[in-house]
């Protein structure tokens, strides 16, 4: 896929940091449009449009083959494990007065 119809997809920014990407910058800028798989193709990730992104060439550089299925997971159980402590704290609080009413 043509660096510049991903430019055009992904409105000329970074998928993962949003910034503003160069798509004539220096091969080592950071800031340097590049193609990413999402899915690494190491992961089992697709070759075609579908699974090619835009990301500037520091975010693509620090991605590198990570999956980022992966980092969704961890955010969401991570997310979960917050709800848990939020749901014991408003058990915790409740308990006192539920004690009350009984
Ligand atoms: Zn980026």
């Amino acid at each position: 896929m043509k660096i510049e119809t991903l430019m055009t997809r992904f409105n000329g920014r970074c998928l993962y940091c949003g910034v503003d990407v160069d798509p004539h910058g220096e091969p080592n800028a950071p800031n340097t449009a590049t193609r990413d798989h999402f899915i690494p193709l190491s992961k089992g990730g697709a070759r075609g449009a579908t699974n090619t992104v835009l990301a500037c060439n520091e975010c693509n550089r620090a991605k590198g083959d990570m999956d980022p299925r992966k980092i969704l997971f961890v955010w969401l159980r991570l997310d979960a494990r917050g709800l848990l402590e939020i749901m014991e704290q408003c058990t915790a609080q409740a308990s006192p007065r539920r004690r009350m009413l009984n």
